[in-house]
């Protein structure tokens, strides 16, 4: 379906938990969150009946995110369930890949198609100051395992932080050379816990070009594509660069987000939601209809150094 700014939106990220297992320093309160009603989240006849109507205003493109997505009892029965849905081209999964090497295989079974895993550090040191409590081996072995199962290329998020992890660039950049997988380096946006971080924190994507200058960019993928994409020349992998604060990329949205307690969020960006939850099948399309044509044209974040959007990036779900 085409936006009122001409854009075609195809593409729904559904958050099916704002719970999650880490405590990403720049997401998660580090006591974690009350936990909602079990009537207050999303079932899964609901999340299926949504991703039914946005199929039918043409979404062909599905990514489960939360909170951590794996944390959600019977997440292989709903991705099943989700992938057989006719119409639907893509189905992916954002995760912390902490529980990869449990559910990696039983995934691609089910019909996903892609994974893409989040790990801000190669420094087992580091990365548990970063998510308080994580395993840096665990992640890597979900990585190695979700490989084997067929996920081909895994896709590793790196959430660029000054201070924290810029210093780890090339190795993440090295990672690519042998390896077919495909790094995307994101800019830290000012939401959630980092809403209220030193200027420091978020730095440039351009800091990625300026550390590794041998990356050799590819060509411009087209619609949808919020990635600038690099690579070492020789590498088997690829580098993507993901920068909504230095580089505004809401031209190319294409977008919908749906939170795990059932809110149409047209824009990450905003407060602006539609309630879905307890709505009757036939009207949802309707509604899906009216929160894609109040997509705005763009976000004002790099106007507004602090975002306002009240929810945290685990209820959003990225
Ligand atoms: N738990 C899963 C994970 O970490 O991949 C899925 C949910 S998480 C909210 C989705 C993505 O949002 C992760 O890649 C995370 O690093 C990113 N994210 C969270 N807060 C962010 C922020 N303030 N700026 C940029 N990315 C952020
Ligand atoms: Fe959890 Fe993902 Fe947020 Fe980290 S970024 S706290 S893994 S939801």
């Amino acid at each position: 379906m085409i936006d009122n700014y001409g854009r075609k939106i195809n593409y729904l990220r559904v958050s099916v938990t704002d719970l999650c297992n880490l405590r990403c320093a720049y997401c998660m309160p580090a006591e974690g969150i009350r936990k909602k009603d079990h009537c207050d989240i999303l079932n899964f006849e609901e999340i299926e009946n949504i991703v039914r109507a946005a199929v039918l205003l043409g979404i062909d493109k599905v990514r489960i995110t939360g909170g951590e997505p794996l944390v959600r009892n019977g997440i292989v029965q709903l991705v099943e369930s989700i992938a057989r849905i006719k119409g639907l081209k893509d189905l992916s999964i954002t995760t912390n890949g902490i529980f990869l090497k449990k559910y990696a295989r039983d995934l691609k079974r089910a019909g996903l198609h892609r994974v893409n895993i989040s790990l801000d550090s190669l420094d087992k040191t580091k990365y548990k100051k970063i998510t308080h409590c994580g395993e840096l081996d665990d992640v890597l072995e979900g990585i190695i395992i979700a490989e084997e199962a067929g996920f081909s290329p895994v896709k590793i998020n790196v959430v660029l932080m000054g201070g924290y992890n810029d210093d780890e660039i090339e190795d993440f950049v090295s990672l690519t050379l042998k390896r077919d997988i495909e790094v995307r380096f994101i800019e830290l946006m000012p939401l959630g816990e980092a809403k209220n971080w030193p200027l420091g924190s978020f730095i440039s994507n351009d800091t990625v070009l300026s550390k590794v200058p041998k990356l050799v960019p590819l060509p411009f993928m087209g619609h949808g594509t919020v990635a600038r994409m690099y690579k070492l020349p020789n590498a088997r992998g690829r580098i993507g660069l993901i920068s909504p604060l230095s580089c505004h990329f809401c031209n190319y949205c294409n977008r919908v987000r749906v939170t795990s307690d059932g809110k149409l969020k047209p824009c990450l960006h905003s407060d602006q939601e539609i309630d879905l939850k307890n709505v009757h099948p036939d009207e949802l399309k309707r509604l899906l209809y009216q929160g894609i044509r109040a997509k705005p044209t763009k976000h004002r974040l790099n106007t507004q150094p602090c975002s306002m959007v009240k929810r945290n990036m685990n209820e959003i779900g990225g």
